[in-house]
């Protein structure tokens, strides 16, 4: 579905991503550690074009949005975007709209389809994350855990054919995450595919099937979570479980 190789990007003289090269399938949930600072936001943000790299290439579901550091055109770079659903640390809700209409704002924008079919998947998205009673509600009177499913909901109403996720618990209060990752589990046992940074080694371990382990701009080892997570076969990786 994605195929990245040899990503490359540098902030000014700081090379922040270094040769990543990994791909996703269909279905797959692929959870992506590792320590701060480390490119996981600047990965996931170069895949929705927050980012532009600087060599490398990304293929996503049968098209290029940039090949060997040369990307496609706005139009075809706007389309190819539009496959995936990104998530945030800080929900990044408007938080001058209610909960429906950020759902709703993106689909409206695009213009292609009617008032009524969207209004039929915003109200079938907030029953989905158990907000129903709040689709007229300012972001502001949400509780954190409550935002962060709504900004899923609003993620998932464009029909992504893959969501992101970065750090989707980290800004939460404990008592917060469960109903988050719960949220994250149903659309994994739905089949959607994802990618997640996470720090959440319970959810990766009973969630994903493939784990990452990112430091200083690359991937030192990927596998399945059960197993990189009890045998790493790397120094580097071992500190970092220790750790957390
Ligand atoms: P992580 O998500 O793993 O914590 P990031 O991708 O956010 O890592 O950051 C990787 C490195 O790139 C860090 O050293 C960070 O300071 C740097 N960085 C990220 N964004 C920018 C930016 N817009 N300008 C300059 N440096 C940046
Ligand atoms: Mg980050």
């Amino acid at each position: 579905m994605i195929e990245v190789s040899n990503l490359k990007k540098s902030f000014g003289k700081l090379d922040v991503l270094k040769q990543i090269t990994f791909d996703v399938n269909k279905n797959d949930v692929i959870a992506v550690i590792g320590p701060s600072g480390s490119g996981k936001s600047t990965m996931l943000r170069s895949l929705v074009h927050l980012e532009e790299i600087n060599d490398g290439s990304i293929f996503v579901s049968g098209d290029y949005l940039v090949r060997d550091g040369i990307y496609s055109k706005p139009q075809e770079i706007k389309r190819i975007t539009t496959k995936m659903g990104m998530v945030f640390q800080h929900f990044n809700l408007f938080p001058h709209l209610t909960v429906t209409e950020n759902l709703e704002l993106a689909p409206r924008m695009k213009k292609k389809e009617s008032l009524e079919v969207i209004r039929r998947r915003s109200t079938e998205l907030l029953q989905k994350i158990g907000l129903s009673n709040w689709a007229k509600a300012y972001p502001s009177t949400l509780s954190g855990g409550q935002k962060q499913r709504v900004a899923i909901a609003r993620a998932l109403m464009t029909n992504p054919e893959i969501l992101l996720f970065d750090e989707p618990t980290s800004a939460l209060d404990p008592e917060l995450t469960g109903e988050v990752l719960q949220v994250m589990k149903d659309l994994a046992e739905e089949q959607m595919t994802m990618i997640v940074v996470t720090h959440e080694m319970g959810f990766a371990k009973e969630v994903a099937n493939r784990a990452i382990f990112m430091d200083n701009g690359e991937i030192i080892e990927s596998g399945h979570p059960a197993e990189l997570f009890t045998n790493p076969r790397f120094d580097r990786t071992k500190a970092f479980l220790s750790r957390i």
